[in-house]
This record gives structure tokens, C-alpha cells and sequence, in this order.
């Protein structure tokens, strides 16, 4: 009898619904079909060219080494400068670990502080890489359902009701992948006071989109809002999306020492430390010129406003404009129950998802992917040419289906 080489703790996890998405339009390009990608969750431009030559320069020196686990010292430093001047956070460097982006501060904070068992409050819609990284990691994500009625945002009555003697986490991501839902700091402050009465609970803050913010909204860290958490409040953050440096691969974490401490641990017995060049880089992304940030949030805005208003005229699409990150996270329950040409009926987002990457090559991603079902993940992390592209293909896929004929 052969036994599997794979884990059985593998069978709780799946490939992230991104990555694979972006996989389909890759095998679909690759064939010669002209897809409208919308699955992606990367600024399209490039690095900026300051952040480059700081890469460049860092190669050129030698700069190409293991550094220490947990990030360089001077990278930290620029962590601790960039979390007072923009978050009006204080930190010690100690507090500070860099990782190889802030996926794997994530993953390694589950892998450090989890025991069988201990539940992660995981408010749905969420970013596709929690709750399986909760589970590999032995714990249980409790996915609270946070609907459009509360503007896809959790409520002190949600989390106070999803906290047992197991909570161990709650996991909060602002501006929120994938609705760009953005906390104000008055609902921050509810959901501390919450936790103020668990003080069992930790925080992981997510704050990857915390530029991408639009009209009056504003990022609030909920650390500043609810400073009594700090002593069990793991921030998360990173370079790739502000500075479109998603390939360099640098996220940090700023929380308390013995935490930090884990988490080096656990990195210096798996990856060693982030590339060396990569940090160099990033310190330049902090310290250098933010006008690239300015920038690229404003091109986000016109792009944000002109897919929402694309999306608003197609029948029995429902789009709400969000107030940060690069997606819109629109209803399709209107579209449920009408059929294609060929009578296949649209039951679910799958089906509504499949249908456009089929009938109109235009790639989305399915809600239930992020928890919370009829409804698709579109990004407007593309140019105006193919936003317009791809909503023109839907609406007339769209308009298209129609009642199925009685049989
Ligand atoms: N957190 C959220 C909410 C994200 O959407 C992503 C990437 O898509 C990440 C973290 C990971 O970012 P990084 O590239 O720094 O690993």
C-alpha cells in the first residue's frame, strides 16, 4: 500500500483563487483568447524608477548577502520612521520584523502563536489567504458574515457574538481586500472597546491598502484609535501595492517583542531573511519621494470611478463605490436564475463568473472565493482602456441571457 508524501494537514488548505485565476488567463492568453483580465491584485505600472536604481545601486555594492532575519537595521529604522510620520505610531526597532512580504508575516505570526484549536475570528468578505492560513497552522477560522448592510464591515455585536474561550485572534484588514471597505476611526474605537473586555484576544491588523483611500475617507490604524491593544496588536504592512513592488517581496510586522521574536525565529529556520536587495529598495520606497504614492492613488480614483459607473448601467449588476483599495466587489444576485444561449442557468457567482470569462473573455473572480457568494472581485488595477474594454464585453454578455424557457 503506498501512502500519500502529502500531510494530512494539506487537505485543509487550497491554492489561493487569485493565483489560480490569474493562471486561467495566462493558459487562455497563452492559446491566443483576448482576455480582460480584472483578477488582479497588483498596481500595473511599474516600480518607481527611484526605487529601481536604489535596488541597482544595492546589487552594484554588494549589497547581495544574508542580512539578519528579522530585516536589516536600517530597513527597520526607516519601519519605525515611516509608522510615526504616517500612522503617528511609536515603535523600537526590536518591535519591527521584516518579512518576504506581508504574507508571510501573516502566515508566520499563525504559525507562532496558534495551538490546536484556537479559533481566528475572520470577518467574510476576506482576503483569500486567511483562514487557510489559520487552518494549516492548526487553529479554526470563524468566518463572520459582514453583508453589504453593514457596508461589508464588522460590527462590535458581529465580534462580540464571535468571541468564545478559544479566540485567539481577531483578524481586521482596512482598506478591506476585497470589498475596499475602510473603517472609520469611530467604528475602530467600538470594535477596541470590544476587545478591551477580551484580553485574551489579539489583533492582526492588515494595513497593505492604507494609501489607496479615496474622497473623504481616511486610513485610521486601530492602534491609534485604541491604544490600550498595543501590548496584543500585530500590525501588518508592506511595500508591494503602495510602491508597486509586489515582486520584491517585502512586508514587515510591527507588534510586541516576544511575538516579533517567534516570528524571526520561525524565519531564520525557514527563508533565512528577505533578499537582501529587496530591503535596500524598500527603505528608498519609505524614505524616498511619496509623490509615487499621490500618484498612483489618484490614477486608482479615475479608474474606481469610471468601472463603478461602467458596472451601474449593466442590468441586474449591483455596484456600490468603495472607499479604498483597487477592487469592486459587486452583487450579481440578479443575475441568478437567467440562462445563457445555450440554456446553462446562472446558479451561483461561479457560474456567473465562468460565464463572462466564456461568453465575454472578460476574467473576474467569484465571491464565495471570498466568502460571501453572489458576488464577483473585479480590479480596476488596470488601464482605462481595458476597463472600458471589459465592461462593454460584459454588458453585452449580460444582456444576452435571458428567463430559461419552460420545459
Ligand atoms: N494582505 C492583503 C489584504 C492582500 O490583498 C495581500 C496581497 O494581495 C497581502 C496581504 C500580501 O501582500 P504581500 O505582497 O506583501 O505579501
Amino acid at each position: 500500500m503506498t501512502t500519500s508524501i502529502v500531510a494530512q494537514r494539506f487537505k485543509l488548505i487550497k491554492s489561493s483563487p487569485s493565483m489560480a485565476a490569474k493562471a486561467r488567463v495566462d493558459v487562455l492568453r497563452a492559446a491566443g483568447k483576448q482576455v480582460v483580465d480584472f483578477t488582479i491584485g497588483e498596481p500595473d505600472f511599474a516600480t518607481p524608477e527611484h526605487i529601481v536604481q536604489a535596488g541597482i545601486a544595492a546589487l552594484m555594492r554588494g549589497d547581495t548577502k544574508y542580512t539578519a532575519s528579522s530585516g536589516t537595521p536600517a530597513l527597520k529604522a526607516a519601519i519605525v520612521e515611516k509608522l510615526a510620520r504616517e500612522n503617528g505610531l511609536q515603535f523600537s526597532p526590536a518591535q519591527i520584523v521584516v518579512g518576504c512580504g506581508a504574507k508571510q508575516i501573516i502566515f508566520n505570526a499563525f504559525a507562532a502563536s496558534l495551538e490546536a484549536g484556537d479559533e481566528v475570528v475572520v470577518p467574510a468578505p476576506y482576503w483569500v489567504s486567511y483562514p487557510d492560513m489559520v487552518a494549516i497552522n492548526g487553529g479554526t477560522p470563524v468566518l463572520v458574515q459582514c453583508p453589504q448592510s453593514t457596508g461589508f464591515k464588522l460590527t462590535p455585536e458581529l465580534l462580540e457574538r464571535s468571541i468564545t474561550s478559544r479566540t485567539r485572534w481577531l483578524v481586521l484588514n482596512t482598506p478591506n481586500n476585497p470589498t475596499g471597505a475602510v473603517y472609520t476611526g469611530a467604528e475602530l474605537e467600538a470594535l477596541g472597546a470590544v476587545l478591551q473586555s477580551h484580553p485574551e484576544v489579539w489583533l492582526l491588523t492588515d494595513e497593505i491598502y492604507e494609501h489607496f483611500v479615496y474622497g473623504r475617507a481616511r486610513h485610521v490604524s486601530p492602534l491609534k484609535v485604541a491604544p490600550y491593544l498595543a501590548e496584543r496588536t500585530l500590525i501588518v504592512n508592506g511595500v508591494s501595492k503602495a510602491y508597486a513592488m509586489t515582486g520584491w517581496r517585502i512586508g514587515y510586522g510591527a507588534g510586541p517583542v516576544p511575538l516579533m521574536q517567534a516570528i524571526s525565529l520561525l524565519m531564520s529556520q525557514s527563508t533565512t531573511c528577505p533578499s537582501a536587495i529587496g530591503q535596500c529598495a524598500a527603505i528608498t520606497a519609505l524614505q524616498g519621494p511619496q509623490q509615487c504614492v499621490s500618484d498612483a492613488v489618484a490614477l486608482f480614483r479615475t479608474r474606481r470611478d469610471l468601472m463603478a459607473g461602467r458596472l451601474q448601467a449593466i442590468p441586474g449588476i449591483g455596484c456600490t463605490v468603495p472607499d479604498g483599495a483597487f477592487y469592486l466587489f459587486p452583487s450579481v444576485a440578479g443575475l441568478l436564475g437567467l440562462a445563457d444561449h445555450n440554456g446553462a442557468v446562472m446558479k451561483n457567482d461561479v457560474n456567473v463568473a465562468t460565464f463572462l470569462l466564456e461568453a465575454a473573455g472578460v476574467a473576474s473572480i467569484d465571491g464565495s472565493s471570498y466568502g460571501m457568494p453572489n458576488h464577483l472581485r473585479l480590479s480596476f488595477a488596470t488601464s482605462a482602456g481595458e476597463i472600458e474594454e471589459g465592461c462593454q464585453r460584459m454588458l453585452a454578455a449580460v444582456t444576452s441571457l435571458s428567463h430559461p424557457q419552460p420545459v
